[in-house]
């Protein structure tokens, strides 16, 4: 990638349209719309949201992975190649496309120097109110914050940024991407850029397109980011056939308070829970241990179990000493004196729901170690719950409702090494291009690490940037 000083040349004067056409609003379109205008080109950026809503999902996002053999002020100790590339297996089984990957690690290293020079700021471990992580560096003021400095940055060297402009429709012939059909307000235009770059995500925000995947348990889920995420260009791509990458049929599932709002509930909205108590579903069962998971990808376990419960929904139930364990929630429990009273409260058989505590209490055993909660289990109980399995007894008790949130779905196109997207012939097309999770699935067709979303965008959108800066001008 290019680390040479910015030199700007003017945009070009005669052209109606930008040379660039970058459509989308979150972390990959503002990396890839900056990089073009910077290698030279003009460039527009197209967002779908009316400016109040403009980040997508960057607007929730709080940190990002980056690959640092020494030590560094962001992050809590090093994190060399060889591990980051192991934490990428261990969470695709290894599916990571081999060209990309080597060029995300690496490149990487860069981000939070890149995005510091265009206005980012991060939070430094020693500052002390941060989670503990060595993989990853958290933003100050988080994803609204660094958009706010990214569009900043971007109208300040000359990029021009439309919102409420919805890409409909792409036009691809013989290789080359011929047209672009944008709605903004009544009107419908057909723009004819040199390039364009495809940085507008996913479809998790589209139930018909939820449906047509998962059928009437789509109707359960709970959108976690931007209502803005339908899919209109992936869908067009696809159509045209560029080649498909990652599973349609699955989606980063987590655990959220059913009482959520349909979309953009953001972060806050998780259950997290789990362990301090026990998960039935609407017919008073259990089916899962709830002390087997300890990983900070607890949520995504959840949610992805909830995502097969009848009608999608559990319930975390605790009595009060699992509540004086549980963090703070978004939501209130929902309490009661007596279990009869919160089956009542839950709509759930109040028979089903006393037996499987009953059975469950009965199972408790205490830890071999005084003193250790943890060391709590079940004996004889199908499922298990294998850790902290304290008896739930003590009144008032306690539920939080669970649906599975959906934070984005494993299904793009598939991308070159110059981010180009391909053609189920294996051809690329020539000047159209692809960043962010529109195409992470070549890297992360399942599985996840956290912070990885955000690395993938603004790798791959300044690549992309380059590439289509140096198509138009080549
Ligand atoms: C609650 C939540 C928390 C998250 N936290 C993290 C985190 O801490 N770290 C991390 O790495 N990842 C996180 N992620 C994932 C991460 O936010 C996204 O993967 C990342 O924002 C992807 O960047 P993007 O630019 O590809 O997409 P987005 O940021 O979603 O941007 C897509 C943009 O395209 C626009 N758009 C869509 N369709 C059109 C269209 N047809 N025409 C024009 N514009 C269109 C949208 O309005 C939006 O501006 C989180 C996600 C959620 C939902």
């Amino acid at each position: 990638m290019n680390h040479a000083p910015h030199r700007l040349s003017p945009p070009n004067p005669s052209a109606t349209e930008p040379e660039v056409l970058v459509i989308g609003g979150g972390t990959a379109a503002l990396c890839a719309a900056i990089s073009a205008r910077r290698a030279g080109a003009s460039v527009c950026l197209l967002e779908q949201a009316p400016k109040g809503l403009r980040g997508g999902n960057t607007r929730h996002s709080r940190n990002l992975r980056f690959m640092h053999p020494g030590t560094t002020p962001l992050a809590s100790g090093p994190y060399p190649v060889a591990e980051f590339r192991a934490d990428l297996d261990r969470a695709t089984g290894g599916t990571m496309d081999s060209t990309l990957t080597p060029l995300l690690i690496q490149h990487s290293a860069d981000v939070p120097d890149w995005l510091e020079d265009a206005g980012v700021r991060f939070q430094p471990t020693a500052s002390g109110v941060l989670p503990a992580s060595r993989k990853t560096a958290f933003l100050l003021g988080g994803g609204k914050s660094m958009l706010n400095a990214l569009y900043a940055t971007a109208e300040g060297i000359g990029v021009e940024i439309q919102y409420a402009a919805e890409v409909r429709d792409l036009m691809i012939r013989e290789g080359r991407l011929e047209q672009v059909l944008v709605a903004q307000g009544e009107q419908v235009r057909a723009w004819r850029p040199r390039a364009a770059i495809a940085c507008c995500g996913g479809a998790q925000a589209n139930r018909d397109w939820l449906r047509a995947q998962w059928g009437e348990a789509a109707a359960g889920f709970i959108n976690r980011g931007t209502p803005f995420a339908e899919g209109q260009v992936l869908g067009s791509m696809l159509r045209q056939g560029a080649q498909p990458v990652g599973d349609p049929h699955s989606a980063y599932l987590v655990a959220v308070d059913a009482r959520s709002p349909a979309d953009d509930g953001g972060i806050v909205t998780r259950v997290r829970c789990m362990p301090a108590g026990i998960v039935v579903d609407r017919n008073g069962r259990r089916s899962h241990d709830e002390g087997g998971d300890t990983a900070s990808t607890r949520y995504a376990v959840w949610g992805q179990r909830l995502a097969g419960y009848p009608g999608q929904i559990g319930y975390l139930i605790l009595d009060a000493r699992g509540m004086r364990e549980a963090p703070p929630s978004l939501y209130p429990p929902i309490s009661a004196d007596g279990i009869t009273t919160l089956a009542a409260a839950l709509a759930i058989d109040p028979v089903a729901l006393r037996t499987t505590i009953a059975r469950y209490n009965a199972a408790v055993r205490p830890a071999d170690q005084a003193d250790d909660p943890a060391g709590w289990h079940t004996l004889g109980l199908d499922p298990p719950k294998s850790r902290q399995a304290l008896p739930l007894t003590e009144p008032p008790f306690a539920a939080y409702p669970m649906r599975p949130g959906i934070t984005f779905t494993y299904h793009g196109v598939r991308v070159d090494a110059q981010t180009r997207v391909r053609l189920g012939d294996g051809l690329a097309v020539e000047n159209l291009f692809a960043a962010g999770m529109i195409m992470a699935p070549n890297i992360i067709g399942r599985g996840y690490v956290s912070g990885l979303a955000m690395t993938i965008g603004i790798v791959f959108g300044r690549l992309a940037g380059e590439e289509a800066a140096r198509r138009v001008q080549g």
